[in-house]
């Protein structure tokens, strides 16, 4: 049986050997914007995609997700191998993108009070409720819902824009990591591409009554300050599914959505994926 191997494995060699190694194929640079949720197609059959060393799924098609954050600048470098075995590579230039900034005279600074007393039964619920947030962001899974054109899960004005940032003296608050839709509680928000819900809860001290769905790759949008939750974890919803209506739970100054979007723990903005938001109706009768 050995021996009858021998022959093969110096037949596999002679052909490979004898073919000199495919080239290397290059494509065009990609070109992205900072907080966008990048998604495109290599020529079907790629495959072994990596950004920058770190595997990234693709689909047999060839269609690929990319998270850009808001703060990346500069290039990275997309490698994959071709349906007929060549490495080939791409150069995604990312562009920067002005932000809402809110400058502020640093005095209004509040600093944090070392002496105040520490709330450990608040701090043992807000860890409770962070760890149950990255839970179910950090689900993997492979449904094909994140290729669904996006819809608005509400109709409202946009109130605070993804990436908005204020700055006391030059000392930066953190920035705001979704989209603000603000529009009166009790409107219902829907699933704006389908998903799973992997968490349906609240109120937390945050994000009020808040629900999160999983729309495959790494892709998840929590949608936050409900006044009301229509789902329950494990429901897939499809898009346009009612999953909860517009409150001001939490901490939240006034009845809106917030919608944080998120690809591998990556923020992205998910304005940039919705069409233009239609007028409302008139209403009958005037
Ligand atoms: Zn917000």
């Amino acid at each position: 049986m050995r021996l009858l191997a021998l022959p093969l494995l110096l037949a596999t060699a002679a052909i490979t050997g004898a073919a000199a190694p495919l080239p290397v194929h290059v494509a065009e640079p990609l070109a992205a914007t900072q907080g966008q949720i990048l998604i495109a197609s290599l020529p079907a059959g790629s495959h072994e995609l990596t950004l920058d060393g770190t595997p990234v799924h693709v689909e047999p098609d060839g269609r690929f997700m990319i998270g850009i954050d808001r703060d990346f600048a500069g290039s990275m470098a997309l490698r994959w191998v071709t349906k007929d075995g060549r490495s080939a590579h791409r150069m995604l230039n990312v562009t920067a993108r002005p932000w809402d900034i809110d400058r502020l005279p640093a005095r209004l600074l509040t600093p944090a009070d070392p002496d105040a007393p520490r709330n450990l039964e608040w701090e043992a619920k807000r860890a409770a409720e962070v760890a149950q947030v990255r839970a179910a962001r950090a689900i993997p899974s492979d449904y094909p819902f994140w290729r669904a054109p996006f819809r608005w899960p509400a109709t409202g004005r946009i109130s605070t824009h993804f990436g908005s940032q204020r700055f006391y003296g030059d000392t930066p608050a953190s920035y705001h990591g979704g989209m603000d839709i603000a529009a009166p509680s009790g409107t219902p928000v829907t699933a704006p591409i389908p998903g799973v819900v992997r968490l349906a809860a609240g109120p937390f001290s945050l994000e009020g009554n808040i629900v999160i769905l999983d729309h495959g790759r790494g892709l998840s949008s929590a949608m936050l300050h409900l006044s009301r939750i229509d789902v329950a974890a494990g429901q897939i919803v499809r898009q346009g599914e009612v999953i909860g209506a517009i409150g001001s739970t939490g901490r939240s100054t006034g009845p809106h959505l917030h919608w944080g979007l998120t690809w591998n723990g990556v923020r992205v903005d998910p304005e940039a994926l919705l069409p233009p938001q239609l007028p409302p109706a008139p209403e009958a009768g005037r």
